[in-house]
């Protein structure tokens, strides 16, 4: 196992900058996850660990060492893809032993290890399959087994669970999970999906045209994002947005948004009195009240344990998540009351937190 360090990572295609400046420390043992949005850089920045990508300017190390011009097979990694890249002539078990088969192991040691990994993962019964007898969760099982037999000290998955269904996918989310906490193996993730971010990752690290937005362990990011792009970004249904003033005048503060409707806040300094503000509060956070927002219910849609409701203020939608059921219709006049503690604020004109 190793830390891995990425510092003031730039780099450029045939001129055209698509990182400027990433850095990002990655603990030892510790389950990162690259976040963003399609375009961001983040594939890329997993190839330059991987070493499939020559970096244009800055440092990647392993452990003590810098992998700037270290060849990828030098470098300890195991990389799993999306689309898991198993040799279709090779059996389960032969797909797993290559790479020691390559490194000259002797066979003994070879079965030794792939028995070890197809126990952790379940392949037992599948070791002398051909990849096209599998299904996708059970390729996806042996691409990681591949990668667990090399005994490496940092794992890269690019999107590995993206071919998968969604419930396969959320199985497969909990499998890897299980194995990171069994082996302990320094991980960098990448996904476009947040959900998969919030329920895998010991820190997410969110990135936007090339540049890291913000860093830190899930909850933060969900309880404190830096930034409106963060806390659009992060969380399902997402945060809504409201444009207001902001008005503090002594006593508890407000924002005030076009149609007079008053936002409740817990605080802000007296001299962001009157700045033009976006008031995020996020799904959950808003309330039946016989006061507050007036909006339209437009949509509803009961699963049983919760009830999430589309309403409409304005020009704007609103969404509201309930643990509980609520019988309204659509059409319905309701007010809904954010709460106050759980607001974010942002400055529209830098999109940063207040
Ligand atoms: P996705 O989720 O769609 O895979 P990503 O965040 O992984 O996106 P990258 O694949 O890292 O994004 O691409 C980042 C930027 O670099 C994009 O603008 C992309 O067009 C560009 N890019 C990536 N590889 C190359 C290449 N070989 N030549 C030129 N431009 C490239």
């Amino acid at each position: 196992m190793a830390s891995v360090q990425i510092h003031d990572v730039r780099k450029s295609f045939g001129g055209f900058e698509v990182l400027h400046g990433v850095s990002v420390p990655i603990e030892d043992g510790a389950f990162v996850v690259l976040v963003g949005p399609s375009g961001c850089g983040k594939s890329t920045l997993l190839r330059m660990l991987a070493g499939l990508e020559k970096i244009t300017s800055g440092t990647i190390s392993i452990g003590d060492r810098v992998v700037n011009d270290v060849q990828p097979k030098e470098r300890d990694i195991a990389m799993v893809f999306q689309n898991y890249a198993l040799y279709p002539h090779m059996t389960v078990a032969q797909n797993m032993g290559f790479s020691l088969k390559l490194r000259g192991a002797e066979q003994a040691i070879i079965d030794e290890k792939v028995n070890r990994a197809a126990d952790i993962l379940d392949l037992r019964k599948l070791l002398d399959r051909y990849p096209r007898q599998l299904s996708g969760g059970q390729r996806q099982r042996v691409a990681m087994g591949r990668a667990i037999v090399r005994d490496p000290q940092v794992f890269l998955f690019d999107e590995p669970l993206s071919n998968l269904d969604a419930k396969l996918r959320v199985a497969m989310r909990t499998e890897i999970k299980e194995l990171h906490q069994r082996l302990k193996t320094t991980t960098v993730y990448v996904t476009h999906d947040q959900i998969e971010a919030m329920t895998m990752a010991d820190k997410i690290v969110v990135m936007q045209d090339g540049i890291v937005e913000q860093m830190g362990s899930p909850l933060d990011l969900y309880d404190r994002p830096d930034n409106k792009f963060v806390a659009g970004f992060i969380g399902s249904p997402a945060m809504n947005f409201l444009n207001g003033e902001l008005k503090v005048n002594g006593g508890q503060p407000w924002v005030e948004t076009a149609s007079g409707a008053r936002l409740p806040i817990e605080a802000a300094p007296a001299s962001a009195n009157g700045k033009a503000v976006t008031y995020g509060i996020r799904p959950e956070h808003l309330e039946f009240a016989d006061d507050g927002i007036e909006a339209e219910v437009v949509v509803v849609e009961p699963t049983g344990s919760e009830t999430q409701i589309v309403a409409r203020v304005g020009t704007q939608e609103l969404i509201a998540v309930f643990r509980d059921r609520r019988s309204v219709q659509p059409g319905d006049r309701i007010y809904l009351k954010p709460r106050a503690s759980a607001a974010h604020l942002f400055d529209d004109a830098t999109g940063k937190r207040l």
